[in-house]
C-alpha cells in the first residue's frame, strides 16, 4: 500500500514538470489498473523449463501451447474486460478511444486476432483490423494490453533473464524488438536493458552497439541529449536510422533506501512518458521502433545471436 502511495507521488511530481502528459497518463495508467485487477496470469510452463525453451532464440511465448493456451484466454477474457473498461469511472479516455473500445466488445474471431499480434504477423493484423472496422492502433493497442497482462510478473523480471543467459535483441517472452533501453548500475559500471512494449519484460543485452540492427561500429553510434531531460537520452544508429530511448538514471531515489533500486525508472519504462523525445527524434529523420502501435516485421527467426 506504501509502495503505491509513494508510486503516486512520483507520479504526481512527474506530471508537475510534464503537464501536456496527464491526460495521455491518466488513462494509461487508469487501463492498467483495471486490467491488473480484472485478469489472472496465465499458468506457464516450469521456470526450470525457460532456459531450455529460449536457448535457440525461440522467445515462450511462440511456443505453440503456449501461445495457444494465452490466446484462448485472452479471447475468452477480452468482451469481459472490455465491458468492464467502457464502464470505470477511472478511465477517462478519448472518444475514439471509446468508439474502438465499443467496436472489439463483441469481436468475433478473437483468439486469430491475439494470435496474429503475437506473431507480429502484421498483413494479418492490418486484414483482420479492416474485416472488424476497428482501428488498426487501437486493435494493437488493447490487444497487446490484455496480453501483457496475462504474462506472469515472474516471466518480466530481468535478473532471471540475466541468469538464463538471454542477451538477443528481442523479447524473450513474446519476441517484439525493444521499445526503450534503460541503465542500471552494477558493480562493474552500468549494465544496458531493453524493455519490451508488449509484455513489459526487461533483459539484458549489450551495452553498446545498436539494439535494431546490431551495428557495433561506435563511429556510426551517437548519442543524442535532449535538454531538460537529464534522466534520457537517444542512442542513435547512423547504420539504420533507428533511435533507441534510454534512461540514464533518475535523481529521484527512495529516501530510506537511497542505495536502494532506482524508482523513477518505473517511469520512465513507459514508453509513453516520454513521447516529446519520440517527436524530437521523429524531427530528425529517425525511425522509431518497438512500439506496439507500430507495424514491424518480427526479429525472431531462430538465427545467430546478434
Ligand atoms: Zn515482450
Ligand atoms: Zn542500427
Amino acid at each position: 500500500m506504501t509502495k503505491n502511495k509513494n508510486h503516486e507521488a512520483m507520479w504526481q511530481a512527474y506530471f508537475k514538470e510534464h503537464a501536456y502528459l496527464e491526460q495521455t497518463a491518466g488513462w494509461q495508467l487508469a487501463l492498467e489498473g483495471v486490467l491488473r485487477e480484472a485478469l489472472d496470469p496465465v499458468a506457464f510452463p516450469d521456470q526450470s523449463l525457460w532456459q531450455d525453451m529460449t536457448k535457440d532464440g525461440l522467445p515462450l511465448l511462440q511456443h505453440a501451447d503456449l501461445q495457444d493456451r494465452i490466446t484462448a484466454a485472452a479471447a475468452e477474457a477480452f468482451p469481459r474486460v472490455i465491458s468492464q473498461l467502457l464502464t470505470s469511472e477511472a478511465l477517462v479516455m478519448p472518444d475514439v478511444m471509446r468508439q474502438a473500445l465499443c467496436g472489439m466488445e463483441h469481436l468475433k474471431g478473437a483468439q486469430n486476432v491475439f494470435a496474429a499480434l503475437c506473431r507480429q504477423d502484421d498483413a494479418s493484423i492490418r486484414s483482420l483490423a479492416e474485416t472488424h472496422a476497428i482501428p488498426e492502433t487501437s486493435l494493437r493497442l488493447f490487444g497487446w494490453a490484455v496480453l501483457g497482462a496475462l504474462v506472469p510478473e515472474e516471466a518480466k523480471d530481468a535478473s532471471l533473464w540475466e541468469a538464463l543467459g538471454w542477451k538477443r535483441n528481442y523479447c524473450p517472452v513474446c519476441g517484439r524488438p525493444p521499445v526503450l533501453a534503460v541503465l542500471r548500475k552494477e558493480q562493474q559500471g552500468r549494465a544496458r536493458f531493453l524493455v519490451c512494449d508488449g509484455c513489459h519484460t526487461v533483459w539484458p543485452y549489450a551495452r553498446v552497439g545498436c539494439a535494431y540492427c546490431g551495428n557495433q561500429d561506435l563511429e556510426k553510434m551517437k548519442v543524442l541529449e535532449p535538454e531538460g531531460e537529464e534522466e534520457m537520452r537517444l542512442d542513435v544508429c547512423e547504420e539504420c536510422h533507428t533511435y533507441l530511448k534510454t534512461y540514464q538514471g533518475g535523481k529521484q531515489r527512495d529516501p530510506k533506501v537511497p542505495d536502494g533500486p532506482d524508482v523513477s525508472e518505473i517511469i520512465y519504462r513507459h514508453d509513453w512518458a516520454t513521447l516529446h523525445l519520440d517527436l524530437l527524434a521523429q524531427e530528425q529523420g529517425l525511425v522509431k521502433r518497438g512500439s506496439v502501435l507500430l507495424a514491424a516485421a518480427p526479429v525472431f527467426d531462430e538465427g545467430e545471436e546478434k
